[in-house]
């Protein structure tokens, strides 16, 4: 059922889930007007992240249906709200996971939003008015202007969408563990997909040696050839994994389904960390002798704050480092989606929402 909240009275038309079946049909909702504080935004391209097909299939059990999904977005600013100066119309903007946060808390004042115990998403979360809040896959959005960041001159807008999600989703953790600055470390990235694809550039642009542990053997020429892995192993070969065992500084985990972070941890050196940003629905086993043996630490991280969005960006606009998409039309999101869940993707589809591929 469509909600009513005053003040949602633009018409927008997008693509939502109405049930777990895994499709999204064309569906037009209503969103807020442009307050003081918001930018409306012409969306342009919107990523295919793993986190829409969890909602769209509702593998968190936490989708609110009708959900329209989409939290790389990149689109150009038609209205700035009169408390805006950062922005003006023309802009190149995008807009990642986050919509709002408390903006009080001491990590809304530092500049990690994403840690707000309040945060609320671009998609499938709870507007400060009380609304849901639909995603990237529509025509228009309207966005409080401080979870909004400028996309470079020198960044394609389709190319740079999905370093909305995925981007940001590995840039942070390995600035969290000090990789940005300190070189030389030897890091591994599990399932090499929309996040692991950047993850694999960002660290080789840092200096790394980057090793691939993939479940499919078809991605090494490519992990090696174009994204510049050092070294890609197949999960399943216990050999290969073997071959690893106690050599590995840093590894980022991908995986969005259950499995075992045994194996995994076992190519740790002592005092090693295992950062975990994929997110399946069910627990993954965590046995305790890898841990202790060898002091290994496990974390999570999600995505970023603002602050951290917008240098990311400025980064890769400065390195032209964007992500390997497949540029799909809206009549066929489904078919994307369905081939994301088969793991059929090099490396992100982003839809082309203003349909520029056929109008240019
Ligand atoms: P994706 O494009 O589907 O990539 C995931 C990769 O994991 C696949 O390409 C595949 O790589 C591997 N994989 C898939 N199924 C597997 C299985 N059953 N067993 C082992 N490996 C498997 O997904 P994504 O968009 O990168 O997102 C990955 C996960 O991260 C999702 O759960 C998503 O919700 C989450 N996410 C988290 C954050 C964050 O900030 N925490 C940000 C974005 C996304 P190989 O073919 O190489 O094995």
């Amino acid at each position: 059922m469509a909600q009513t909240t005053p003040n949602h009275t633009q018409n927008v038309s997008g693509w939502a889930a109405h049930d777990p079946s895994g499709k999204v049909t064309p569906y037009t909702f209503k969103r807020r007007e442009n307050g003081v504080n918001d930018v409306t935004i012409e969306i342009l391209y919107c990523g295919i992240c793993h986190t829409d097909l969890h909602h769209v299939k509702n593998d968190w059990g936490k989708t609110m249906y009708p959900v329209v999904p989409g939290h790389e977005i990149t689109g150009i600013i038609t209205k700035v709200g009169d408390n805006v100066s950062n922005f003006k119309v023309g802009d190149r903007a995008g807009v990642g996971g986050l919509a709002a946060s408390c903006l009080n808390c001491e990590y809304c004042k530092d500049g990690q939003e994403n840690c707000c115990d309040q945060l609320q998403f671009t998609c499938n979360g709870i507007f400060w008015d009380g609304s849901i809040t639909y995603g990237g896959y529509s025509k228009l959005l309207v966005a409080d202007h401080r979870y909004v960041v400028r996309i470079p001159e020198s960044l394609p807008m389709d190319a740079a969408a999905p370093l909305l999600c995925a981007g940001i989703g590995a840039f942070s953790p390995l600035k969290d563990n000090n990789l940005l600055e300190e070189p030389g470390k030897r890091i591994a990235i599990v399932g090499l997909g929309g996040v692991g694809h950047v993850a694999v550039k960002f660290a080789k642009a840092f200096g790394h040696h980057v090793t691939v542990i993939s479940t499919s053997p078809s991605k090494e020429k490519e992990a090696k050839e174009r994204l510049g892995a050092d070294d890609f192993i197949i999960s399943t070969n216990s050999e290969q994994m073997q071959s690893k065992r106690r050599t590995l500084d840093f590894i980022l985990v991908t995986v969005p389904a259950q499995h075992s972070l045994g194996p995994t941890l076992e190519l740790l050196k002592v005092n090693g960390t295992l950062v975990i940003v994929g997110a399946p629905n069910k627990p993954i086993d965590l046995p305790s002798f890898p841990l202790i043996f060898g002091k290994r630490v496990v974390k999570g991280s999600l995505i970023g704050g603002i602050k951290e969005l917008q240098e990311m960006m400025d980064m890769c606009g400065k390195h032209n480092i964007t992500c390997e998409i497949e540029l799909v039309t809206t009549n066929k999101i489904n078919e994307a989606l369905g081939r994301l869940e088969k793991n059929d993707v090099r490396y992100r589809f982003v839809i082309d929402i203003a349909d520029r591929s056929s109008n240019p």
